[in-house]
């Protein structure tokens, strides 16, 4: 038996027997963890708020073999102004949803998690744009998990930008306007740029850029579309966000 802390968020939550919860948590050391709570569904369980999902926690964890028993938990954050919003709740299901099936298990979790946390602080606050987070949280998942766009230049001539260019969202590749007029979606130069930013920019500047209206809406569809190709899932988390704004 190895005895270890870890600081985690609950990005999904099973539950077993009468009151075990099993939950998966991103950590910045360990990666994601799936580890089992015992009667945190009992009505007088300490665990109960810090195995819910979005809990971040300071986790005191058990590992027996291969697996991993919750045994006490500090509760640093409950993101519970998720919960004004219908939309940004469904938003941050589908965010968690999507961090689980895609982050992969082995190494570590840092960059999701901030990825992660950053995204739902955001959501809970109610300051930006959800098309905006939406789509910078799906491109930039994407590459944090080895699905990087070639956004750099135009894939046939290397032209760095014109325009108007073609993204082909099912390849990742770029082409500007002398080498294609009809391959793939035609983005504004303003909305391949924002693109660019999300793929490149620093992480302390990740969140920091404007795209006027109707372009949130194009970007938001591009990086949508980008995702589901590349992680080749299907999301319900997503079709419920979808259905409650009416899109
Ligand atoms: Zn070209």
């Amino acid at each position: 038996m190895e005895k270890f802390n870890a600081d985690g968020l609950v990005i999904r939550v099973q539950t077993t027997g009468e009151t075990t919860r099993i939950i998966t948590i991103l950590t910045a050391e360990h990666g994601v963890l799936r580890a089992f709570a015992k009667g945190a569904r009992g009505p007088k369980s300490k665990l109960q708020s810090a195995t819910s999902l979005f809990a971040y926690c300071r986790y005191s964890l058990v590992k027996s073999k291969e697996t991993y028993i919750v045994s006490e938990a500090d509760i640093k954050e409950v993101f519970f102004d998720l919960r004004n919003s219908l939309e940004a709740l469904a938003l941050a299901q589908y965010f968690c949803d999507a961090a689980a099936r895609t982050i992969p298990e082995d190494g570590t979790g840092d960059e999701f998690l901030r990825l992660l946390l950053n995204s739902l602080h955001f959501l809970c606050k109610d300051n930006k744009d959800r098309r905006q987070l939406k789509a910078v949280f799906e491109l930039r998942l994407a590459v944090l998990s080895g699905y990087m766009p070639a956004l750099v230049a135009c894939d046939n001539c290397g032209t760095f930008e014109s325009d108007v260019m073609y993204f082909d969202p099912f390849r990742g590749k770029l082409l500007c306007d002398n080498c294609t007029q009809t391959e793939g979606i035609a983005l504004p130069l303003s909305v391949i740029s924002a693109m660019r930013h999300i793929v490149f920019a620093p992480f302390d500047r990740l969140f920091s850029f404007t795209l006027s209206e109707p372009l949130l809406n194009t970007l938001e569809q591009c990086a949508e579309t980008y995702f589901l190709s590349v992680t080749q899932q299907k999301y319900k988390t997503l079709d419920y966000y979808r259905s409650i704004c009416n899109l």
